[in-house]
């Protein structure tokens, strides 16, 4: 055939149901057209790839998004009708390379974000034009979804590291199915296992090894792509928990044959799974700080991780931060805190402010102390104003919105070293793969807050039970759903 036509787009959002705060404007970062290419992100991997094997490559338009609340259903509309009518102004194509997250929720609809969007693609192009999508692992797939969807490639690396390749992944198999013509099945089977992603990282086992299962499954002649979510454990879904899902060319019993071993040597490590970080309380880890050696430390507020969709504002660690005096040269990254930073933003460096920090907590009671602050630096990241503060020992950075500092390069636009202080307090989890690289240690603290690393915290009414761990005792078998060769349902499981 002549050139594929090949429509790139998506909507990426880890959405944290739980937040007190519903998603801005501000959160989220649009790239239309060719900006949308260039990039060691999904849609970067999906388009270097089909542009290096000769299709034509449509990029039309992604949703970035900061995780957190729920996203309006007013900008959900208005960003689903831009990305879709951009889609039909391009039509006829061969295939669509869909990226999301997995992980996307809106209030009002009847099925997950993802799944409303992969719907409305698979209207607006009829049954015939192969969609593939590629995304996080920490997401989740839904019955409806994978009846529509041709090819599935997911994250395998917790830290991410390999989107790109995740895109790339999902290309090649859209490709695939497009070059033979052929419709393929899907069989996947939701794993009722809850975990937080710090307890599947994929430099520790049992993680490590039931990913390393992929690349095996996808080496039998015949099978397109093998895809294994860990799932977004902290919000109550209906299609909450881990999946298992397996594409092969036209062999729907094997597909499901697949998919089934490979969500039972899941289940069967389900007592294995722990943190793949060293963890402790706020108190025992400041200790730690106290007496440590291995510099730069890095401590993750890991129950304001906003990484996971919190929204950043506790100041509890800062507190006790600032009352030992055995700490020093610590520095406190990424508190939200618009109200102490609308009062600093147009003072010059060197100003001494009193300020009252923890008043306007929204996702915890309020915990009010006074500090005087000497301004360090003011400036903006992300096209929200930040201020830089040196309290006592502490060096800490205020913001008007909520922002994740996951890299080396966002640490920096702060005029801060990332490796030059003995402490960094982080509003993530698991640290990400830039940050990993320059901490010579690293602890997460079990602190409080909307992404509680205790799941126990989480009142679930809509996740189907039974589920492990609430439910310890509970027995499972896979009940895989399939779709056959024709696009339809074959068997309908449990997903
Ligand atoms: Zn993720």
């Amino acid at each position: 055939m002549s050139k594929p036509r090949i429509a790139v787009l998506g909507m990426s959002h880890e959405t944290m149901l739980a937040s007190p705060a519903s998603l801005e404007w501000t959160d989220i970062t649009i790239r239309r057209s060719w900006d949308v290419a260039g990039r060691a992100d999904t849609t970067g991997g999906m388009i270097e790839y089909l542009t290096q094997a000769g299709a034509e490559v449509l990029p039309l338009m992604f949703v970035g998004c900061q995780p957190g609340g729920p996203m309006p259903q007013e900008i959900h509309g208005a960003l689903k009708k831009e990305l879709l009518s951009r889609l039909a102004a391009e039509l006829p194509v061969d295939g669509i390379c869909l990226a999301l997250h997995g992980a996307m929720e809106v209030p009002g609809l009847q099925t997950s974000a993802d799944t409303d969007f992969v719907l409305s693609v698979r209207n607006l192009v009829g049954r015939d034009v192969p969609i593939a999508v590629g995304m996080d692992m920490h997401g989740h797939v839904t019955p409806e979804g994978v009846h529509s969807v041709d090819a599935w490639s997911g994250f395998r690396t917790a830290p991410h590291r390999d989107a790109a390749e995740t895109g790339a992944a999902a290309a090649a198999q859209l490709l695939s199915v497009i070059s033979k013509t052929r419709s393929p099945c899907t069989a996947a089977v939701r794993i009722p296992l809850l975990l937080p992603g710090e307890c599947a990282m994929t430099d520790s086992d049992p993680t490590r090894s039931l990913f390393e299962m992929l690349p095996e499954i996808e080496a039998e002649h015949g099978v397109l792509g093998a895809m294994l979510l860990v799932g977004f454990a902290w919000n109550d879904v209906p299609w909450g928990g881990m999946a298992a899902l397996v594409t092969h060319e036209d062999d729907a019993d094997r597909a499901a044959v697949l998919a089934c071993d490979l969500a039972r040597a899941v289940w069967s490590r389900r007592h294995e799974f722990a943190f793949g970080v060293p963890t402790c309380g706020l108190a025992d880890g400041l200790e730690i700080a106290a007496r440590a050696d291995e510099h730069p430390l890095y401590l993750s507020d890991t129950g304001d991780n906003v990484t996971a969709g919190a929204f950043g504002d506790s100041t509890n660690v800062l507190r006790e931060v600032l009352a030992r005096s055995d700490l020093s040269d610590v520095v406190v990254l990424g508190i939200t805190a618009p109200t102490a930073v609308a009062r600093c933003m147009d003072k010059p460096a060197g100003t001494v402010v009193t300020l009252t920090l923890g008043d306007d907590h929204i996702a915890q009671p309020p915990a009010p102390f006074t500090a005087d602050a000497t301004i360090a630096g003011t400036g903006q990241l992300d096209g929200s104003d930040w201020v830089k503060l040196k309290i006592a020992h502490v060096t800490v950075t205020l913001h008007a919105h909520r922002r994740m500092i996951t890299t080396v390069d966002h640490i920096r636009a702060l005029g801060i070293d990332p490796r030059q202080h003995a402490v960094y307090v982080v509003k993530l989890g698991y640290l990400h793969p830039e940050i990993e690289d320059v901490a010579a240690r690293s602890l997460l603290l079990l602190t409080d807050g909307t992404a509680n690393l205790d799941l126990g915290h989480v009142a679930y009414e809509v996740l189907p039970r039974p589920a492990f761990p609430l439910d310890p005792k509970m027995k499972w078998t896979p009940c895989p759903v399939i779709r056959d060769s024709t696009g339809g349902t074959k068997r309908t499981g449990s997903i």
